[in-house]
């Protein structure tokens, strides 16, 4: 049977995390796979590792003098990267290397091949331009839109989001370029970290009016996100991507020991089979999703297991094409 999609799994990418009992852990990974081969679409994956990405590549979004200091807390091997939420441990710059590499090498599986593809020790979306933040030490989805540009001539990529906590570093990374079309819902910043992403805040300059951010209350359910759904829906086919990234963070499920949104996995696995139908539509089937935050074992295991059985399954356009 012929592989349905590529899925990014390996030691590269499962030693990033952080140690001494932090949320983002070094079983997230595993947690995951675990999970996944216990699904159906199990014999439909390609799986692939990660390489690293090249400082060369990092520098896409990241700019060097930053590179240079992870590169010295990582032989140093203790320190913070951040304010105090994101440690040094020696060997965190490569682990984070990996992470960007296997997005870029999902990302020209996608291209490349036309085929969806899940990463899920990715979508680290809270890494500045300059700087480390919220557990993210490089920012892959800031570096796989700049290489969609740089390396595949793709200008207009959406990056949607649906992680508990708003993608800042994706936002302010391009803040104002109007054709990184962006649209996160989220945990309302007043109640939870970065504090960042309200209806106000949409593109600055050229890109004003041209983002969509949609806070939404602590404990809102399923229904509460699929009205919100609607909303990125009519954004995204207005925008009409070339590309589209999609960050599934799990951490907007009820149940995560940081966050306060009550979602079930459902969610999830509407927003995926949703977008994909978008990709196919507009973007020539170019769909790449990674899997973001997630602080319950079983919550991230359960949602990323579902997106990746949406994407592996037949599209919808091929299965009308085939009744016909
Ligand atoms: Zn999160």
């Amino acid at each position: 049977m012929a592989t349905s999609m590529i899925v990014i799994t390996g030691p590269g990418i499962a030693a990033y995390g952080f140690p001494d009992g932090h949320p983002f852990g070094f079983d997230r990974h595993d947690a995951f796979l675990a999970e996944l081969r216990r699904s159906d679409c199990w014999p439909m994956l390609e799986r692939r590792s990660a390489r690293a990405a090249s400082r060369e590549e990092l520098e896409y979004f990241h700019r060097p003098e930053y590179v240079d200091r992870v590169i010295e807390l990582s032989a140093r091997g203790r320190g913070y990267l951040d304010l105090g939420d994101t440690p040094a441990f020696p060997g965190v710059y490569e682990a984070a290397a990996n992470v960007v590499g296997g997005t870029l090498e999902a990302l020209e599986g996608v291209i490349a091949e036309g085929r969806p593809a899940f990463i899920p020790i990715g979508g680290l979306h809270h890494a500045a331009r300059g700087g480390a933040a919220g557990f993210c030490v490089f920012n892959d989805c800031g570096v796989a839109i700049e290489a969609a540009r740089r390396v595949y001539g793709i200008r207009r990529v959406a990056y949607v989001d649906i992680d508990a906590h708003h993608g800042d570093g994706v936002f302010y990374g391009f803040e104002d370029d109007p054709d990184a079309l962006f649209a996160d819902v989220h945990e309302d910043g007043r109640f939870l970290y970065p504090g960042t992403g309200s209806r106000g805040e949409t593109g600055q300059g050229p890109a004003a009016g041209t983002k969509l951010n949609i806070p939404m209350p602590p404990g809102a359910g399923d229904e509460h996100f699929l009205r919100a759904w609607e909303e990125v829906e009519d954004y995204l086919e207005r925008a009409a991507p070339e590309l589209v990234l999609f960050q599934c963070g799990a951490d907007s499920l009820g149940g995560d020991p940081i966050t306060h949104l009550a979602y079930t996995e459902e969610s999830h696995a509407h927003a995926a089979r949703r977008l994909k139908a978008i990709a196919i539509r507009h973007a020539g089937g170019r769909l790449l999703a990674m899997g973001g935050g997630g602080y319950n074992r079983s919550n991230l295991a359960r949602a990323w297991t579902r997106v990746v059985e949406e994407l592996a399954a037949p599209s919808a356009v091929r299965r009308q094409a085939g009744a016909v």
